[in-house]
């Protein structure tokens, strides 16, 4: 039971092979296969006693047969996952099937690398394309997660790292106005959390290209269900996956998706030809944000359904949108599939739910303000006897928070007003409780003012 380094090297590029067929033969199928068999085929299911659910690999670390095999997994001369911090069979199941689906009809090679959570994976991203120069910086819109606005805003400043923030729905000459020879990247969020803005992002990754650097898209609220960045252009998404992708709530988790040769001219070829691969071998061994294996299959399980579960939630919320609008206490209603939202039009063209064409859909996260001023819009957030009260969304139960006194708290009234989150502004995301009932728990609410 041991071998020279050439054996190994034979071994590893058969099971290499055996998985490249795997990545082939479920390439040709649709979305929702994809989804629910990712790359674990009957032969992979061979390998793991036959268990037709991927198998949970909790184990730390993998036993080697001798020094010469450990000696090449190590040194990454073969496929191996040696350690748990850096590579795991259950990650990759996940993480194989998150690259083909974000990667869907988009004739691209992509490849994934999954994080503690989205926040790992925004970091990671951002401090590996902000590595080179000490006074780089990068364009945001001016919308993005309270997080994220937090972690531009604070801690990459606090590495000398400036973030210059543009209005989502910007003219791209505004965005452009901000590029200068220190810019590594274009960084935005569609739609955005909690506004609901959305971004052109065939004209921004076209920009970005025109100066030599990538577009990186967090692409949690649509899902790949409903929207691929990569067929505009981008260049990177990322995902937390603890919003719908996960529903149910019982995993913190993110992930970085790439397409082969990023545009990143600041770049060594090393880390632009396979970027997310060199996310999750170097930096992110380094910096040990890794996804617990539970996790990872927590995540796997849902995601087989992400397609009929997105169609579901996004029909409930346009019923919801439909009565917020004709409610005489709600000043106005921010959805991108109501025919009121500014960029309607533009939202038709991104969201469309995968494999039905001709259907838009446009997620459940929707926004409105309320007739009146902060006390009134706590005072419906307090009355939801069935919407949970939580900073949280992408939920199977619906959720609702005031983003002014919660997630966008921090950001105080400069950075509200520069985000556009007014002090009246109620966030819901609506679950998959019955449409009536969702719609019932708000009436109440809203007329208690
Ligand atoms: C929640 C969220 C994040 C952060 O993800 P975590 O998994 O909570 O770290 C990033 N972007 C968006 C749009 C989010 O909704």
């Amino acid at each position: 039971m041991s071998g020279d380094f050439e054996f190994y090297k034979n071994e590893a590029d058969e099971i290499s092979k055996c998985k490249a067929d795997a990545l082939t033969s479920i390439k040709q199928k649709r979305f929702d296969t994809i989804a629910t068999h990712g790359t674990y085929n009957l032969a992979e299911a061979m390998r793991n006693n036959g268990s037709i659910i991927e198998p949970v690999y909790m184990s730390t670390a993998q036993v080697f047969r001798d020094s010469n095999e450990l000696e090449a997994a190590l040194s990454y001369q073969i496929p191996s996952w040696s350690y748990s911090r850096i590579n795991n069979p259950s990650i990759y199941y996940l993480e194989s099937t998150l690259a083909l689906l974000e990667g869907y009809q988009c004739n691209l090679e992509t490849s994934c690398c999954v994080t503690a959570s989205g926040m790992s994976a925004i970091v990671t991203v951002v401090d590996a394309l902000l590595a080179d120069n000490i006074d780089a910086n990068f364009i945001s819109s001016s919308q993005v997660y309270g997080g994220s606005f937090q972690q531009f805003s604070v801690r990459q400043k606090q590495k000398s790292h400036n973030v210059r923030w543009v209005y989502p729905s910007a003219p791209i000459e505004e965005w452009e106005a901000q590029i200068d020879g220190n810019t590594r990247f274009i960084y935005i969020e569609t739609p955005t959390n909690p506004s609901l803005a959305l971004c052109d992002i065939s004209a921004l990754a076209a920009l970005a290209h025109q100066y030599g650097i990538p577009l990186v898209v967090d692409s949690t609220l649509a899902t790949p269900a409903l929207l691929r960045p990569f067929a505009f252009g981008a260049d990177i998404v990322i995902h937390s996956l603890s919003k719908t992708i996960t529903a149910s709530g019982v995993s913190i988790g993110g992930a970085i998706i790439s397409k082969k040769d990023i545009t990143a001219n600041f770049l060594t070829r090393e880390e632009t030809a396979d970027f997310a691969t060199y996310l999750k071998l170097l930096p992110n061994r380094d910096n040990g944000a890794c996804l617990s294996p539970l996790q990872a299959f927590l995540t796997l399980s849902e995601l087989r359904t992400i397609r009929t579960r997105i169609n579901h939630l996004s029909q409930t919320t346009e019923k919801v949108v439909g009565f917020l609008e004709l409610h005489a206490n709600v000043e106005k209603v921010y959805y991108p599939g109501s025919t009121q939202h500014e960029q309607h039009d533009l939202a038709k063209s991104l969201f469309k739910l995968v494999d039905a064409p001709n259907i838009n859909r446009y997620g459940h996260l929707v926004s409105f303000t309320i007739k009146g001023g902060l006390n009134e819009t706590k005072q419906i957030l307090s009355s939801f006897n069935l919407i949970f009260r939580a900073t949280d969304l992408g939920r199977i139960k619906s959720v609702a928070t005031i983003p002014a006194i919660s997630t966008h708290q921090q950001q105080g009234d400069k950075g509200r007003d520069l985000a556009g989150i007014p002090n009246n502004l109620i966030r819901l995301c609506a679950g998959a409780e019955h449409p009536q009932d969702i719609i019932d728990d708000l009436e109440q609410a809203l007329n208690v003012v």
